[in-house]
């Protein structure tokens, strides 16, 4: 694979942020930055022996206050991986629920003395608070239905390795077709910014009501018919209706919404005959992707998006204490 490395701005320049708040605000050679640093987790971690021992002493807070299987497990392992104590803070049991404010929970937090926090909120904007309160790095997991970061950089780590063959590596000319919930999804809002910055087409399909209303503001082409949005893409990624999100009634009902909107082995046909296909997941099967097709072994790439997780969010980790440790270069 073409790696840009030498192009980078030396040391801490290549990735001057302190916290990973979201892909807003990162340029384009820094979300490859970030892509290019996973390389050697992912190559790491299909090792029997997946050790590096580089945050031996740091200790990682994961403070999920929203349910989480993949992201959660993904970002302890990742620490874990990389020889940090990763202490999880399970909210059903904290203060949370005694009343205490996002700001008492941050500044608890920080008296610990943690190297970094990783965070996953119900309310957009959640982390920045939290960012702007502690000492040391913060990484978003999810906040309400703002940013998703590490997700959209794990899908396209996953692109690049699936195309590097057709592509080299690169995002340009690329079309990827992303349909569900747009509207109360941090992973769509995401991975619009990072696939654009890097030179993608992105097209998004939704019902009307379930696209966001600023959508002007971001570069992806917006479509109802989900057969036109498919019409020779490259990549096709499903997502998942957000019902904890909604308030009202969005769409008549599952039955309806799958015969527009649900990811048949029909309407693949109508993408590229070697369009990827992914789901962030949880997937509610039957309703925005058939099974038959989630589980298309050539053609879906699910389950490598759940690899390439792991790796993004060492490189993350790794990337955001290179300060602390004092690594050369990093101040
Ligand atoms: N796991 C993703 C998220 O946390 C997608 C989803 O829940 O549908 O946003």
């Amino acid at each position: 694979m073409t790696s840009p490395a030498l192009s980078y701005p030396e040391g801490s320049a290549a990735f001057p942020h302190e916290s990973l708040v979201g892909i807003g605000g990162l340029a384009p050679h820094e979300i490859l930055f970030l892509l290019d640093e996973a390389e050697q987790w992912v190559e790491l971690n299909r090792h029997p022996q997946k050790h590096d021992d580089r945050l031996t002493g740091l200790t990682i807070i994961n403070a999920f206050f929203e349910n989480s299987t993949r992201t959660l497990l993904s970002f302890e392992i990742a620490g874990k991986r990389l020889g940090a104590d990763v202490v999880n803070m399970h909210v059903a049991q904290s203060s949370i629920k005694k009343g205490e404010t996002l700001i008492d929970t941050a500044m608890t937090l920080n008296a610990m003395h943690a190297d970094a926090i990783v965070i996953r909120h119900g309310s957009s904007g959640a982390v920045q608070l939290i960012a702007d309160k502690v000492d040391c790095p913060v990484l978003n997991a999810g906040d309400g239905q703002h940013e998703h970061p590490t997700q959209a950089l794990l899908d396209a780590l996953t692109i690049r390795h699936a195309l590097r063959n057709k592509t080299g590596g690169s995002f340009n000319g690329l079309t990827v077709t992303l349909c569900g919930d747009i509207l109360h999804s941090r992973v769509a809002r995401s991975n619009i910014l990072c696939l654009t910055s890097l030179g993608a087409h992105v097209r998004i399909c939704a019902p009307p009501a379930l696209i966001p209303a600023d959508i002007e503001a971001m570069q992806a082409e917006v479509f109802h018919d989900f057969d036109a949005a498919l019409d020779g893409a490259d990549v096709v990624m499903m997502l998942r209706l957000q019902l904890e999100r909604m308030q009202g009634q969005f769409i008549p009902s599952a039955r309806e919404y799958r015969h527009l909107f649900g990811l048949t082995a029909e309407r693949l046909a109508r993408a590229r005959p070697d369009a990827l296909v992914m789901h962030p997941g949880p997937m509610n099967r039957g309703v925005e992707i058939d099974s038959d097709v989630a589980d298309l072994a050539d053609r879906s790439h699910i389950t490598r998006q759940v690899e390439m997780g792991v790796a993004i969010r060492m490189a993350c980790l790794d990337v955001l204490t290179r300060k602390v440790r004092r690594v050369e270069g990093w101040t």
